[in-house]
């Protein structure tokens, strides 16, 4: 069976869920290969070999963290040239991107990006695509090269298939360029204690009916209570009431959680591009006529400051 390389998103060892959705992607269409960088990369292999890589490929240097993705992406050639794959599968980030770019220009490969499923076909895999604003399903191959496939997270629901998952160490030498961009800081983010949004398994988002930066803290509590991340229309952070990098949809961030909620949002096409592949959704709206009700699964028409605190209450309660 044809082995594919997933590059393994870590930090310091600990893998992140995007990585096991593309594990579970890549058993469909192969035997994952895993590729683990940096520091702390031979302790994903337990978790990695869990949900099926028969092989862990780790390199350990401190120009993955001192460089941007040049000697990530040297890496993964250097696992490609070891390997030879049916796919290289990414995950969606923006990081991601720029590594599977760089990659596929590097192996003179098609690439195809933010994937949100993946099949074997008799040509190679088949990956799907949400176009155009999500008003389109699009299924496309690579046809020249190894095919490049970013995978949107939260797109597929992770399951656990134990394998060998061998760790081997990848042999790597660095291009000229890896040094090229040196990282000269870093400051993390203030924690709020929630999950990431791309990666949250739900949901909970605000709009211009929230009314204000202070009436946030009821779309909070109420994502709070389900350990939720926190999401914005481009209304509210037009407004300054919640942080850009909160915002959902065409010039926001993509989310494709199991549950998304949206309270005082109309539903614009350039929304709807960022959330329409979530799972279930869920909204509410004191206006009937509101184009969110199209595609929810479960419509509340009321006021969001009357029907969000009950429903935090109730899910408290549980
Ligand atoms: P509105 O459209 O004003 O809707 C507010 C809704 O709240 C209404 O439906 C109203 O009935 C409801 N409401 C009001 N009060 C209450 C209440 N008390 N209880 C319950 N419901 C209430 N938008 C994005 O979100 N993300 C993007 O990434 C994005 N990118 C864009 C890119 C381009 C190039 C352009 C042109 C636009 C983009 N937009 C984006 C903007 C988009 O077109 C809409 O303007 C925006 O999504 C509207 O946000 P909203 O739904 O919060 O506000």
């Amino acid at each position: 069976m044809a082995e594919v390389l997933v590059y393994v998103d870590h930090v310091d060892g600990a893998v992140r869920k995007p990585t096991l959705e593309l594990l579970t992607l890549a058993r469909r269409v192969g035997e994952p290969v895993a590729v683990a960088l940096g520091n702390g990369a031979a302790d994903t292999a337990a978790t990695l070999a869990e949900y099926g890589a028969v092989k862990v490929l780790t390199h350990e240097a401190a120009e993955y963290a001192d460089y941007l993705v040049v000697p990530k992406v040297d890496a993964l050639q250097a696992a490609h040239e070891a390997v030879s794959p049916a796919a290289v599968l990414v995950s969606s980030s923006a990081e991601g991107k720029e590594i599977a770019a760089r990659l596929a220009l590097r192996l003179g490969s098609g690439i195809i990006t933010d994937a949100v499923d993946l099949e074997a076909g008799d040509e190679g895999p088949v990956a799907t695509q949400s176009v155009f604003a999500a008003s389109y399903t699009t299924k496309s191959r690579v046809s020249k090269g190894t095919p490049v496939i970013t995978v949107k997270p939260n797109s597929t629901a992770v399951e656990a298939a134990p394998a060998a998952g061998a760790v081997e160490a990848l042999s790597v030498s660095f291009s000229a360029q890896a040094t090229g961009t040196k990282v000269t800081g870093r400051t993390p983010r203030e924690s709020t204690g929630r999950p990431e949004l791309t990666e949250a398994a739900i949901v909970v988002s605000g709009g211009r009916g929230v009314n204000g930066a202070e009436n946030f803290a009821i779309i909070e509590a109420l994502a709070d209570s389900l350990g939720a991340a926190v999401g914005a229309s481009r209304a509210a952070v037009d407004a300054g009431w919640y942080p850009h990098t909160n915002q959902v949809g065409q010039t926001g961030k993509s989310v494709s959680p199991q549950l998304y909620i949206a309270s005082g949002i109309s539903g614009a096409i350039q929304h709807r591009a960022g959330m329409q592949t979530s799972k279930t959704i869920v909204a509410v709206n004191k206006d009937a006529e509101a184009p969110i009700f199209d595609l929810v699964d479960y419509g509340v028409v009321g006021d969001l400051f009357d029907v969000v605190p009950q429903l935090t209450e109730e899910i408290k309660t549980r």
